[in-house]
């Protein structure tokens, strides 16, 4: 079965985009509205309805505001990370936004630059340090000229393929906090880089500047001075070998508990490295920051399995029911109809302990309001239905939909009692590397997401102008 229609479509940006159908369906009501509504016409036994997303575009909005009132915000331009969540309607808001990108394929770059509010080449980075020949090739006919390299091979790649772009010099940071080490990867070592350097100068190439990743999901915001710091070395390294930089990349690596205390730390570093008046333009690719709160995402319980079940019959040996107690401490597990294998590979992938709050008890919408978003801090010991303020909770597991055991997305929480098959679950916090990941493994289906720019707040209406001012000039309606 397909999801509920959303309530309360918003006429005048749905009605131009037949090439953009994600575009063309933005309702405009509260996120918590547009989950609850949809939630209550799909609960129920007989109900097994997808999972979905709810995408609030006001909080992309607000994403994009906290960054430019930050301590970097008047002097830092964003690219955004297009692999974090390429959905159109993001990308096209934050275009309009006048936000730049990203890219780390071919197919990035093209579907950045076929958006409707497509941006100029010169706003794409191409942000992958070691590309296939075919995709520099791209980039080359479609003049996206800024490019990362980090190694000799990618130098000579560029001399032949596309000799006129500008090279950014990728350096390897202290990554060691991050849940995401991407220095694993990628990053030239400060040894490695004088001899870069050299052959990019012996080759006639333009190398214009340096970039750097702390890891994604930073968790000190040290390393963006220590990272800084290793950037005005290679700066000046750069002098030597002849070439006079300009452009500083920082990368991404932001998130919202720390954003701060990150920003005030590179704003100190910049002054103390890059000041204002040397000229050097600073840009950065936050890819979580931007998007991990817009999304909110809905699962309902399709199965469960009490762990002491009156299955376990008088047939069964005690010692055999209590060996098989003991391999978990759930009261209850209950397999709902998303998981590892689709948007929360995040799990997987991205290192996440993700957060479930109940959106329906026993078929009845939960009186607590879902705090999705904003969710208070999320990492904490304390699971979020207590936060909230349940008492009567047991312990249970949560389940993906495949066959697989590695499917599960919770091995022990804190969920209310009485929560049953076609009940509810949500999950805040899931903008960031979830739905771009996601498999149709085992034949399961990815989540579709229902757009709403947000409701009435002030963002809410601001995403909108800015939506309906597009689609008034550029002819759609
Ligand atoms: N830039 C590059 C080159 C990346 O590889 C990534 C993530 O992998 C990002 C930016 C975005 O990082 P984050 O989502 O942590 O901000």
């Amino acid at each position: 079965r397909s999801l509920p229609t959303p309530p309360t479509t918003h006429a005048s940006i749905c009605s131009y985009d037949e090439e953009h159908p994600a575009l063309a369906e933005v309702c405009d009501v509260p996120v918590h509205e547009l989950v609850q509504r949809t939630v209550e016409t799909s609960t129920g036994v007989d109900l097994d309805e997808s999972a979905f997303f709810a995408a609030d575009l006001s909080a992309v909005y607000q994403a994009v505001q906290t960054w430019r009132a930050s301590p970097i915000g008047s002097r830092v331009e964003i690219f955004y990370a297009v692999k974090c969540n390429p959905s159109p309607a993001v990308l096209h808001l934050l275009s309009l936004l006048g936000t730049s990108f990203d890219c780390a394929s071919s197919s990035e770059i093209n579907q950045v630059l076929s958006l409707p509010s497509a941006p100029s080449p010169d706003r794409i980075i191409f942000a992958n340090p070691c590309k296939p020949a075919s995709f520099i090739r791209t980039a080359a006919q479609k003049d996206v000229s800024m490019m990362t390299f980090d190694n000799a091979d990618e130098l000579y790649k560029v001399k032949r393929i596309y000799p006129n772009a500008k090279l950014v010099l990728r350096i390897l940071t202290d990554d060691s906090k991050s849940l995401c080490r991407l220095g694993l990867k990628f990053g030239a070592p400060l040894a490695t880089c004088p001899g870069l350097l050299q052959l990019a100068r012996q080759l006639g190439l333009d190398v214009v500047g340096v970039s750097f990743h702390v890891g994604s999901g930073c968790k000190d915001p040290m390393q963006f001075a220590d990272a800084v710091w290793r950037a005005r070395k290679v700066f000046d390294m750069g002098k030597e070998a002849g070439f006079d930089f300009k452009l500083l990349d920082v990368g991404g690596g932001f998130e919202a508990e720390t954003f701060a205390e990150m920003t005030q730390v590179l704003s100190d570093s910049f002054d103390l490295y890059f000041p204002e008046d040397s000229g050097v333009r600073i840009i950065a690719e936050p890819g979580r920051f931007m998007v991990s709160s817009a999304f909110t995402l809905a699962t309902s319980i399709i199965a469960s399995r009490r762990a002491h079940a009156p299955e376990a019959g008088p047939s069964v040996p005690k010692e055999v029911v209590e060996q098989e107690e003991e391999t978990s401490s759930a009261d209850v597990m209950y397999y709902i109809n998303d998981g590892v294998y689709g948007s929360f590979n995040c799990i997987l992938f991205d290192h996440q302990i993700v957060h479930p709050h109940p959106l329906t008890i026993g078929h009845k919408l939960a009186t607590v309001a879902p705090p999705c978003p904003p969710l208070p801090n999320v990492h904490v010991d304390v699971d979020l239905p207590v936060q909230m303020g349940y008492t009567n909770t047991e312990k249970a597991s949560v389940w993906g939909p495949t066959c697989d055991s590695i499917d599960c997305v919770r091995q022990l929480v804190d969920l209310p009692k009485g929560m049953d098959v076609g009940d509810w679950i949500g999950w805040g916090e899931m903008g960031a590397y979830t739905l771009c990941a996601a498999s149709t493994f085992n034949g399961f289906d990815k989540s579709p997401v229902l757009w709403t720019t947000g409701g009435s707040s002030d963002n809410a209406r601001a995403v909108r102008a800015v939506l309906d001012a597009f689609a008034t000039t550029a002819g759609f309606r």
